[in-house]
């Protein structure tokens, strides 16, 4: 029995973490390919991390906005240096960042005297999380379910379909809001030929381009932010997961002429960008920027997406589809997914199911060859099983 809201069908323990690794507290170990569902890109007691935290709680853990706070400037600046982005609002989730995509979007053509535009287009398949606007973001009908009437304002397109994205543009038109790749509905990469005519279709109609990286962002793909692979900028940027590398951090980022609609008054955020957290997130900036972490990230990407495909020729009748990008990886498989996460962590491996039945794997951004290998290993063994229970029933 438990006292908490039975929102989370819940599984063991864990009493600590080292590096890719969870302890339950009989000392049982298990290996983490899902982070948290990418959030410890520096996997677990990180020493940069907890020295960062450790030194920072013993000054000052919070003040209110209503103060300067150095770490949280340094923070803004940095990411202001290394992103398409001018300003910065800081926020504790993924969910607060996206509200805050949203009403500057809005906030931006009502300043213009353009009050009537106040919607924006998102996408079939579409996470954006679980407030009120962002369930209506999604447009998911299972999260929108039992909640009233949606917050008004969202349309739906087809990802990966440009057609069905001008057929929803009119004058009321305010944004565009999209995952570069698709985390909660199941690894769905939108092309990059799509996401540049949606960057396109944005400038001829003056309309804002919202990218939602809160699952791809932060490294996760290769590159600090998906968007550079694709080679377009966004105009408004939630991010959040990996930023803190565990410590609650998210972050909404946008062009000068945009971020400043959000005046004195607008918005706000108690904790958002305190002192605690944002020395947290610029150890894990500190840690993510050094020269020879992201080529990291993109050389275990290859291994294992290369042992994937061979996972998929060894066992085509359970792996239908390897997706994904750097360490955002899917396998789309037959067997139900659940089972078959159940039966991997039942073999102390840790993977979560997505949407489309695919098994999501989100290692932490530290991952080692040997790693990958021993998953590998432990995802053979799983289907392995499953083989011999599909032979002995013919
Ligand atoms: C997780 C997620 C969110 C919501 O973030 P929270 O921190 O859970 O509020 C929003 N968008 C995407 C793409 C996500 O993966």
């Amino acid at each position: 029995m438990s006292a908490l809201f039975e929102t989370y069908s819940r599984s063991i323990a864990f009493e600590k973490g080292e590096g890719m690794r969870l302890f339950t507290k009989e000392g049982i170990s298990y290996l983490d390919f899902m982070s948290g569902v990418g959030v410890n890109s520096l996997g677990h007691n990180d020493a940069h991390l907890v020295r960062a935290m450790k030194s920072q709680a013993e000054k000052l853990w919070h003040v209110s906005n209503i103060f300067s706070i150095p770490q949280q400037e340094e923070l803004a600046q940095r990411l202001v240096d290394n992103s398409f982005a001018d300003a910065v609002f800081f926020t504790n989730s993924g969910t607060e960042a996206i509200e805050c995509a949203i009403k500057t979007s809005r906030k931006y053509y009502f300043d213009k005297g353009q009050e009537n535009r106040t919607d924006i287009i998102a996408f079939n398949g579409a996470f954006h999380g679980r407030s009120l606007g962002a369930i209506a973001a999604g447009g998911n009908p299972a999260y929108l379910k039992g909640f009233g009437e949606p917050v008004a304002g969202f349309k739906h397109a087809k990802p990966n379909d440009i057609k069905s994205v001008k057929s929803l543009i009119n004058e009321n038109t305010a944004a565009i809001l999209i995952e570069p790749i698709q985390g909660e509905s199941g690894i769905n990469v939108i092309s990059n030929d799509f996401m540049r005519s949606l960057r396109k279709l944005c400038d001829e109609h003056d309309l804002l381009l919202i990218l939602d990286e809160v699952q791809c962002g932060f490294g996760r793909t290769g590159k600090l932010f998906a968007y550079e692979d694709i080679g377009i900028t966004p105009d408004i940027m939630a991010i959040a997961k990996g930023i803190g590398g565990g410590f609650p951090l998210g972050a909404c980022l946008a062009k000068s002429d945009i971020a400043k609609s959000m005046v004195v008054g607008t918005h706000g955020s108690t904790y958002g960008g305190n002192p605690l957290a944002c020395a947290v997130g610029n150890a894990v900036l500190d840690r993510i920027l050094e020269p020879q972490f992201l080529p990291h990230v993109q050389e275990m990407s290859k291994k294992l997406n290369w042992h994937l495909h061979q996972l998929q020729q060894r066992f085509p009748q359970y792996i239908k589809e390897v997706r994904g990008k750097g360490l955002m990886l899917g396998l789309k498989i037959t067997p139900p997914v659940s089972e078959f996460v159940a039966l991997l962590l039942k073999n102390h491996l840790l993977t979560i199911g997505a949407g489309d039945n695919v098994l999501r794997l989100l290692p932490p951004l530290i991952v080692q060859q040997s790693d990958i290998e021993e998953a590998i290993e432990i995802i053979t063994k799983a289907f392995k099983e499953i083989e011999e229970v599909d032979k002995l029933n013919g």
